[in-house]
């Protein structure tokens, strides 16, 4: 199903966008559903507003993949995600995000997106015994540019550092071999009260860090060329649950924020920058190191790295502005 990703060389990003449904708060103050999917590629505007209050935007947004509120996330997993994250296991390096509003679904979307990748490479390590496999897991969190370890016990910022050979490094980043599916739920709920600690009033931090949750899958197998030669995988993929994107958007506003509203908004900018030159070809120059996010992820996108992106939208008509900005974003990445 994930067409866009096949053919050799110039590989495209996957973009897809979720719609959740209504939530409790949305429906109490008799909000409606302005958005639906249709043709499992396309989102619409349902123009119901009365004439004068129509707008001159475009109604009918298309992507790789729409998926609308009544879809589980593990078809969004299967459908938008699945192929990119998998390509871990042959070696091929891979980011998936999640982008939109606060609220709009982007943690809900990514940690089951995260499990169901962690079954399915459990699955496929038990189905390939002629290979021996070690899966590693690291987590950190990009607060105001500032990159802090969700594994680790030191709250101290985490430096990136230039190496020749494997690129950008985050020094000190704790790396733990996942022993098994319990000891993954474990690091899992590390990483979430190392989230909780960090947070400062109501959901604030969440909704202006970056979460980026790593697995590195590396295999080895003996072959039998005249003598026994061990052969060796490793890759990476990347589960990245980004800020609230309204923080882009807002901090443009005059006289907005402090110094998290700059940052934030140079981290989804230059990500928005780079995604948008990646997709549009090869040409010209990436501007990955104008911020940490795209310095971290450099090696996971691009090349022959693979990309999907789930973009995330609440239907509501209080919402159309920031989902408007949304699909605007997932429009320049495809
Ligand atoms: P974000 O991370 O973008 O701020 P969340 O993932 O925390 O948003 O979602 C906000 C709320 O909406 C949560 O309570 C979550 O469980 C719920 N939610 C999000 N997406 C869906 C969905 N597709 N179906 C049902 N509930 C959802
Ligand atoms: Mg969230």
């Amino acid at each position: 199903p994930m067409h866009g990703l096949s053919g050799g060389g110039e590989e495209k990003i996957f973009v897809s966008v979720r719609l959740r449904p209504l939530n409790a708060k949305e429906i109490a103050r008799n909000d409606v559903s302005d958005w639906e999917s249709i043709n499992y590629d396309t989102v619409i505007y349902r123009n119901n507003l009365p004439v004068s209050e129509r707008s001159m935007y475009p109604t009918a947004y298309t992507f790789d993949r729409v998926f609308g509120s009544d879809c589980s996330t593990k078809h969004v997993y299967g459908e938008g995600a699945k192929e990119v994250a998998l390509s871990v296991v042959s070696g091929i390096n891979s980011s998936v995000f999640a982008y939109g509003q606060t609220s709009s679904g982007k943690t809900y979307t990514m940690s089951g997106i995260t499990e169901y990748t962690i079954a399915d490479i459990y699955d496929y390590v038990e189905k390939h015994k002629e290979r021996e496999f070690t899966l590693k897991f690291s987590a950190m969190e990009i607060y105001n540019e500032s990159v802090r370890d969700l594994l680790g016990a030191d709250a101290t910022p985490l430096r990136l550092l230039d190496d020749p050979e494997r690129g950008t490094v985050v020094e000190r980043l704790t790396e733990e071999s996942i022993r098994d599916w319990n000891h993954f739920k474990e690091l899992l709920s590390v990483c979430e009260a190392q989230r909780q600690i960090g947070e400062t009033s109501l959901n604030e931090a969440s909704s202006r860090s970056h979460q980026i949750l790593r697995l590195t899958v590396e295999s080895s197998t003996q072959e039998f060329l005249g003598h026994y030669k061990s052969s060796t995988l490793a890759a990476t993929v990347n589960f990245v649950d980004l800020a609230g994107s309204e923080r882009a958007s807002q901090s443009l506003s005059a006289g907005m924020r402090l110094k998290e509203g700059c940052h934030i908004n140079r981290s989804l900018l230059t990500l928005g920058t780079v995604i948008r030159k990646l997709s549009k070809g090869k040409n010209g120059h990436v501007p990955f190191r104008d911020s940490k996010l795209t310095r971290i992820l450099q090696s996971s996108l691009g090349g022959n790295a693979r990309t999907a992106i789930i973009c995330t939208m609440s239907p509501a008509r209080s919402h159309v502005e920031q989902s408007r900005n949304t699909l605007l974003f997932a429009s320049c990445a495809k």
